[in-house]
């Protein structure tokens, strides 16, 4: 048993300055405020802030790993968000070949197998809008198919748990219901769906919006699009805080509608924490320049260079979100977007001991998976 001490807690009910919390058998215990018994094995963590581990679920890769490289390449970038904070992961896959995205899932069915913080895969594609389709292989879109589907839910041996698609396509609608009775977390996205047909998109059963403003329709007074129809809806809202993707204001925007449905993702690629340079992001090349990542071709946006604690730290000091909402975008809500909320997600009794300890600055200083440090 170990107790943790003299960091700032940020807890769902608040900072607790100068508090305390209690570990045992990889879970966390006990959280409090006051003094801590003295018998006990107590850690003081000589200041900074202890927040809970983030939780990714729309990442490409990192620090030079590709995860539609290979198995090895998929290990390796989810080890590198670690270092970030990352404690548990959700792995993009682009639209791709149809045995392709199957291999591809196939790595990550065994590597789910031996590491339970991989919490498994979100496919973004195939069933993409081509006039939305920023860095993906238009080549790879196809038209809803629920044969298709079915492979590749079969593939993904029920690690599959959420997959973007375009309402407006047809036969998304069914689609949509089909990924729903199937426990798959339908969202939409990459898509060019007006309000109404995002609308239906959410009433059939779609519960996230793909990077919320990033490959959909911009919003104007007399077509509101996708984007207000996410904002009104009860999805969760997916956001990639780089500063690049979209002004802090706009997530301000998105926070004034729904605090607790942000979410902070990186959809980060491989060029992550590596530098600039060329690259490529399923199988197309990109080119980053100053940490932007744009596919070679068109000059879409491919993704971010960002990490969940570059994200989180964003949230707070460029954005300007309550800390305790950073932390719900980060860890919380992605938590109960995947069905994990009575096993990780906060700094609450009972839960997985899967911590981030930042500087005062916000700077990853540790982290710990199941109670041991990293
Ligand atoms: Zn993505």
């Amino acid at each position: 048993m170990t107790v943790l001490t003299g960091a700032r807690l940020v807890t769902p009910a608040g900072v607790l300055d100068g508090g305390w919390l209690r570990l045992a058998g990889g879970r966390i215990t006990e959280l409090g405020g006051g003094p801590v018994a003295s018998s006990e094995n107590v850690v003081s963590l000589d200041g900074g802030w202890l927040v809970p581990g983030f939780i990714d679920v729309h990442v490409h890769g990192g620090g030079g790993h590709d995860f539609t490289a290979s198995a090895e390449e998929m290990a390796a970038g989810i080890e590198f968000h670690r270092r970030h904070g990352t404690t548990r992961t959700l792995v993009s896959l682009m639209a791709g070949a149809l045995d392709a995205m199957c291999e591809q899932l196939g790595w990550l069915v065994a590597l789910a197998a031996a590491d339970d913080r991989i919490a498994g895969a979100h496919l973004e594609g195939p069933f993409l809008a081509e006039s939305r389709c920023g860095a993906q292989n238009a080549a790879h879109l196809q038209l809803p198919d629920r044969q298709m589907l079915a492979k590749l839910l079969d593939a993904g041996q029920s690690l599959v748990r959420t997959m973007t698609v375009a309402p407006e396509l047809p036969g998304a609608l069914g689609l949509i219901s089909d990924l729903a009775e199937a426990g798959v977390v339908a969202a939409v996205g990459h898509t060019d769906a007006s309000y109404e047909q995002a609308q239906a998109g959410f009433a059939a059963g779609a519960r996230l919006a793909t990077h919320l403003y990033n490959a959909m329709p911009p919003i104007r007074h007399r077509a509101p699009g996708a984007a207000i129809a996410a904002l009104e809806s009860a999805a969760f809202l997916e956001l990639v805080n780089d500063g690049v993707h979209m002004h802090p204001a706009m997530i301000r925007h998105a926070a004034g509608y729904r605090m607790d449905r942000l979410l902070l993702i990186t959809d980060a690629m491989s060029a992550t924490g590596v530098g600039d340079g060329s690259y490529s992001l399923g199988g197309l090349p990109v080119t980053v320049v100053d940490g932007q990542a744009r596919a070679a071709e068109t000059g879409s946006l491919a993704g971010s260079t960002l990490t969940m604690d570059g994200a989180f730290r964003r949230a707070v000091r460029e954005v300007g979100l309550p800390i305790e909402a950073a932390v719900a975008a980060a860890s919380g809500n992605p938590a109960r977007l995947l069905g994990l909320g009575d096993r990780c997600g906060a700094l609450a009794a009972g839960l997985a001991a899967d911590l981030v300890h930042l500087d005062d600055e916000l700077a990853v200083r540790r982290v710990m998976i199941d109670g041991r440090w990293r």
